[in-house]
């Protein structure tokens, strides 16, 4: 199967993948052609001992089988060899995840998902709120864009995925005149942006704007490489583009996917794909009229939880 982050054909798969509680509730997950089902919800590994065998067999004499209705167990992921990405063989459509994201962390969709998942609840008022999450997220945007000040050069920009708009660091402020937030979900802009300078917008033109912020969309979305692609396409020539995401994909989980070690199950939320260092900058290496400018990677302090990131600056050569 070719790899949805960086186009190679060399992955590897295994049914390691467990979707969680919520996405059940609100993705279609029947449309995965992948997914393998089992009667007991659980497997064996090994034959029970010799006394509870021989009582088995005499009940399977006594009494006729009885087959209990099979249920979702796993599905398949994919591992990639080149830029060690871990994703789910079965690739959502923006439209499918759609379920997650249309009143993303808002009252109904905090409510839903405590319904299933009660331990949500600790968590909730912080998620992508707390005031170190903030504070602590944008301030290292701030100190690596800072380090790459010499390549910008003014202009428009556009927060792809931007959400409410409080993830617009103070060096955009600085920088740009005008900046546009185009987001999935219908979030008005928060009250702490400044909306004299920032306005969402629905309809994003092409080939227009000379800074692109893409934070933490690519580990929601179906194909991380065609979304960059798309992304890549709002730039003008020469263009910036900054994209950060998680680095999630520990060493002890690619080692378990090397050796074929199936008994840790992956399992898949908001964030349907896995990266690691290696992850982005092939994928940015894979597309034609792309360049990996800097790079960088640091522990960020969330309030709630501390975060491994990944940080890109890119530019669009051609
Ligand atoms: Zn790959």
């Amino acid at each position: 199967m070719t790899c949805r982050v960086c186009g190679n054909n060399d992955t590897t798969i295994l049914p390691v993948g467990k979707y969680a509680d919520f996405f059940l509730l609100r993705v279609d997950t029947s449309k995965d052609e992948f997914r393998l089902f089992s009667r007991i919800d659980l497997i064996r590994t090994r034959a029970a001992i010799l006394p509870i065998r021989a009582l088995r067999r005499i009940r399977r004499m006594l009494m006729p089988p009885m087959l209990k209705p099979a249920v979702p167990f796993r599905t398949d992921m994919q591992s990639c060899t080149l830029c060690h990405s871990i994703t789910p063989c079965h690739e959502y459509s923006a439209e499918d995840l759609l379920g997650l994201y249309r009143d993303y962390r808002s009252e109904t969709y905090n409510r839903d998902r405590i319904s299933v998942e009660p331990w949500y609840a600790q968590i909730v008022n912080d998620v992508g709120s707390h005031p170190l999450e903030i504070k602590n997220r944008n301030a290292a945007v701030d100190s690596f864009l800072n380090k790459n000040a010499s390549h910008f050069a003014g202009g428009s920009m556009i927060d792809y995925g931007g959400s409410d708009g409080r993830m617009i660091p103070s060096f955009a402020y600085n920088q740009f005149d005008s900046i546009f937030v185009y987001d999935a979900s219908g979030a008005p802009l928060h009250a702490s942006v400044d909306a004299r300078k920032v306005k969402k917008i629905a309809d994003p033109r092409a080939k227009t704007y000379s800074f692109l912020t893409c934070m933490h969309v690519l580990e929601h979305v179906g194909n991380p490489k065609a979304l960059v692609i798309e992304a890549a396409r709002l730039l003008a020539p020469g263009g910036l583009m900054y994209i950060e995401v998680p680095h999630e994909l520990t060493k002890i989980v690619r080692e378990d996917f090397e050796q074929r070690i199936i008994d840790t199950p992956i399992t898949i939320h908001e964030h349907i794909n896995l990266f690691d260092r290696s992850s982005v900058g092939a994928l940015i290496g894979s597309i034609d009229g792309l360049e990996l400018i800097d790079d960088a990677e640091d522990v960020v302090d969330l309030g709630w939880i501390s975060g491994l990131i990944g940080r890109f600056l890119v530019r669009k050569v051609k």
